[in-house]
């Protein structure tokens, strides 16, 4: 176990932190013995996956516990689909893993940088009506908790344990394994298309509802939307894949170099982001791709930005978004990052942004030497009429007493969390905020 300390800092930028210790076991007796550890001091713990969140979820000036010694399959079996992975298990090596038992994760997000145990704690979604985010697909949890004990949880161990722990913020116990309900291996198809905003935003709702997995792109100001559509298809379906050369172009050229050196432009000439979103909202659409499920959900992310993201009940997105672009043409908004539209199922999950609602997904983004803060908060003001939800691992600045009001069951969590952790030492300012009415420990 390395115990070196040094400054730390989030994927975009926005959270930086210097822990007394950072720790990182090879054992469950090693977590165990950090959590005893920081018992004694008197200080926080918090667990770091792949620190992709926006949101200072993960930082502390206590000790910060990687599990990145601790990734890989425990069991997975073909036939229930129920995989048993390591929480430290990053995203990007769960479809190897997973190949030789013909599994496969039912859906995936934009990346797959994240631990999986970090990408359950916040919420983390892809796209697709019918399918849930990945709390949604959690059915068991070996956890440490607090006080030095491990306990396996289950819908039919501890239920509310389980309920709380499977999107716990990481407040509620270390994640040392996760059952997950996985799927047949399938391949998918991506249709990228390039077409008006008014009809895109406008079939949304439908074409969401028939699609496996669709979602859309806007470039604020802008008149047209990059529709994003994937079609399921067996595992033995051929591949198309553009040529290399094509490929390269597509994804390091126009979506990562090029793009990288636009928003720079712009962000040293602010009157520049209008063509520049102008241009991007033109190029952005690639060619059709027929893959691995995993190889087509993710893509390489290597322009940083900053993001919020709202999830509303779907049934108001049409006027959410409507009332949106209002604000941007009255504001005079000027960015170069698009807005990201998507849609989940509803779960029954206690702190999901997707709790008892089907839900539609608004991200806003800034690119990363811009100033976030202003464009963030006049989306997340003009989407509080709404009802909306902020992804826990995004940036937004609601606290615990907004947030209460947006989840039925908040109350249920903050009980089971104050019972597994009385003296707070996976809390930190930050999480008080979010979670309790009091001050911080
Ligand atoms: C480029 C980019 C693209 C993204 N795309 C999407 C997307 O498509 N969809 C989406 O929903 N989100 C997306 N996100 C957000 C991201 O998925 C979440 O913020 C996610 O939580 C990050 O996972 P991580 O492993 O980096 O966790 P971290 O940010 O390191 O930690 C997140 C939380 O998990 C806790 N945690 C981590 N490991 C454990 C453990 N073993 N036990 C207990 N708690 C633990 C941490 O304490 C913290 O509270 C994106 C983020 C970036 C930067």
């Amino acid at each position: 176990m390395r115990t070196n300390a040094r400054r730390h800092r989030n994927w975009s930028g926005s959270v930086r932190f210097s822990p007394q210790q950072v720790r990182r076991p090879t054992s469950e007796a090693q977590v165990l013995e950090a959590l005893r550890i920081a018992r004694e001091r008197g200080c926080s713990l918090r667990v770091i996956g792949g620190g992709h969140s926006f949101s200072a979820l993960a930082a502390t000036d206590g000790i910060l516990l990687s599990l990145d010694d601790w990734q890989g399959l425990v069991a997975a079996d073909a036939t229930t689909g129920l995989v048993t992975l390591r929480g430290g298990t990053r995203l990007w090596a769960i479809a190897e893993l997973l190949g030789p038992y013909g599994l496969a994760l039912s859906v995936m997000g934009d990346i797959d940088r994240q631990a999986i145990a970090g990408a359950i704690q916040t919420g983390t979604h892809g796209t697709g009506a019918r399918f849930t985010g990945f709390a949604g697909m959690v059915r068991g949890l070996r956890l440490a908790l607090p006080d030095g004990t491990i306990v396996d949880t289950s819908p039919t161990q501890d239920r509310d344990l389980f309920e709380a722990a499977r999107l716990g913020l990481g407040t509620i116990g270390v994640i040392l394994e996760v059952t997950l309900q996985c799927v047949s291996a399938y391949r998918l198809e991506l249709v990228e298309t390039t077409a008006p905003l008014e009809e895109t935003a406008a079939h949304f709702l439908d074409d969401s509802a028939r699609a496996d997995h669709h979602e859309f792109f806007w470039f604020p100001r802008t008149g047209r939307a990059t529709q994003r559509t994937m079609r399921r298809l067996p595992a033995g379906t051929a591949r198309v894949r553009p040529a290399r050369a094509l490929e390269l172009l597509q994804s390091e050229v126009l979506g990562n170099g090029t793009w990288e050196l636009m928003c720079r432009g712009a962000a040293l000439v602010p009157s520049l982001s209008r063509p520049v979103a102008e241009i991007a909202s033109h190029v952005l659409a690639g060619p059709r791709v027929v893959d691995d499920s995993a190889s087509v959900y993710a893509a390489p992310r290597r322009v940083r930005f900053h993001e919020s993201e709202w999830a509303l009940p779907a049934d108001r997105f049409e006027e959410a978004f409507a009332a949106l672009r209002a604000r941007f043409a009255q504001e005079d908004v000027r960015v170069t990052f698009p807005l990201e539209i998507r849609r989940v199922a509803a779960d029954d999950v206690w702190l999901s942004t997707a709790h008892e609602r089907d839900s539609v997904y608004i991200a806003a983004h800034r690119y990363q030497a811009e100033q976030a803060g202003p464009y963030l908060l006049m989306v997340q003001r003009t989407l509080a009429a709404f009802d909306a939800r902020p992804h826990w691992g995004k940036q937004h600045w609601l606290g615990a007493r907004e947030l209460a009001q947006l989840y039925p069951r908040f109350e249920d969590f903050t009980a089971v969390r104050r019972a597994v952790d009385p003296d707070g030492v996976l809390m930190t300012p930050y999480l008080s905020h979010l979670l309790e009415h009091r001050a911080a420990r």
